[in-house]
């Protein structure tokens, strides 16, 4: 496989993705087969895993010449390396990512683990083959304390990987749904329902950041399952909390259940309503809080989008800078990786200056440790989370 001179460029800048576009000569490649990547001059850059049909055609695997070997061997090898990091890295929670995609050099393998119940995606073709799948499933029922490996199904990649479609399934072990618990608060888990990977593992450690600071009235906004009004409720003298979905706010209840028999907290109110709306109404009435947290789905999808996408970063953080108290605390989150964390301050610092308030920055936080990010790869570092005082 030969790559422009532009897909060479980038490769020895760092990044492990090569377009489309960038393919010179793609030798005939089988779709998700381990190929050797070449300069147009010939010279072998490393050995990447070859895509048919995404729009990033290769991804790479390893530097320099010497032959990959075995795939399955190699992802059998560095899954124990992700997992033995989190090992190190995670602690008061028996849930986290074990292994996430580019960050852990397994590219297109996503692997959750929520207490028993383990699942994982497949998201490229070379990582659907069944050689492949039956490796990651053996090498992560050697984990201690594994009761049931789900494969998870995303449809709209794995159309876009034009790979057959597949059912989510329970592939090893007889357990598919769990609790786990991050930071001493507990969650239901069940791994054959639920958008994305069921949780948001990402937010682990800014959930115990945002306890830290919470206090007096909260409101969470996007709260889907209550991943953060859980862990406000601990601190805050009242919490809400609002979704537009009414399956995430059911799960939301179910969690504030299981919580409420370990722990006496406030009631927190689960509101069913579109966020933008509902902020709009409260500030109009005059509402004020002492803790707000904002937690949107990715505004920008695309590169093109990222100017709306803005917009809507700097609408809902001047509605929420007005509603805070003196002294209230704003903890507000972008996950679009197209959105810089440059970008996104500059978007915080314009809705401050509309609503004639000067935040201070208490903390500049991310994904958490078991999401790691490349230096050179700037797509794996997509979330922000500023923590503020007004
Ligand atoms: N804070 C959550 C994750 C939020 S994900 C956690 O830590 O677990 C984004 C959430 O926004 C989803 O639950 C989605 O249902 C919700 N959502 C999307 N658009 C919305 C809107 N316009 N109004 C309210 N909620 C919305």
């Amino acid at each position: 496989m030969t790559v422009t001179a532009r897909g060479a460029a980038r490769l020895r800048g760092g990044h492990v993705w090569v377009y489309r576009s960038d393919v010179a000569t793609d030798g005939a490649a089988r779709p998700g087969s381990v190929v050797s990547v070449a300069d147009p001059k010939g010279n072998v850059i490393g050995s990447a895993l070859y895509s048919s049909a995404s729009q990033i055609a290769v991804r790479m695997l390893t530097a320099g010449s010497a032959p990959v070997g075995d795939l399955p061997e190699l992802v059998r090898e560095r899954l124990r390396v992700a997992f033995a990091w989190r090992e190190r890295v995670v602690c008061d929670s028996d849930a986290c990512r074990l292994a996430f995609s580019e960050a852990d050099f397994l590219p297109g393998l996503i692997v959750d683990r929520f207490h028993d119940v383990i699942s994982f995606q497949a998201l490229s073709q070379a990582i659907d083959q069944d050689s492949v799948r039956a490796a990651i499933v053996a090498t992560i029922s050697e984990l201690p304390q594994v009761a049931g490996i789900v494969e998870r199904v995303d449809a709209r990649i794995r159309d876009l990987e034009q790979l057959p479609p597949r059912d989510p399934a329970l592939l090893w072990g007889e357990k598919a749904s769990t609790i786990y618990t991050l930071n001493k608060v507990r969650f239901h888990y069940d791994a054959l329902a639920g958008q994305k990977t069921g949780a948001f593992l990402d937010q682990r450690e800014n959930y115990a950041a945002a306890a830290t600071y919470g206090h007096g009235d909260a409101l969470d906004v996007f709260c889907y399952q209550g991943g953060f009004a859980l862990h406000l409720a601990r601190r805050c003298a009242q919490v809400s909390a609002v979704d537009s979905s009414r399956p995430a706010l059911e799960v939301a209840e179910q969690n504030e259940q299981l919580n409420r028999e370990h722990h006496v907290s406030p009631e927190i109110e689960w509101i069913e309503a579109n966020a933008f709306d509902l902020l709009k109404d409260y500030a109009a009435s005059g509402r004020q809080y002492d803790t707000i947290v904002l937690d949107p789905p990715a505004f920008a999808k695309t590169k093109r989008s990222l100017d709306t996408a803005l917009r809507g970063y700097k609408e809902l953080n001047l509605r929420a800078l007005r509603m805070l108290r003196p002294g209230g605390i704003l903890v507000t989150c972008s996950c679009s990786y197209h959105v810089s964390e440059a970008d996104f301050l500059e978007a915080i610092c314009s809705a401050a200056l509309d609503a004639h308030r000067l935040p201070r920055v208490l903390e500049r936080r991310g994904q958490s440790r078991d999401h790691p990010v490349l230096l050179t790869v700037p797509e794996t570092a997509y979330l922000k989370c500023v923590i503020l005082q007004v």
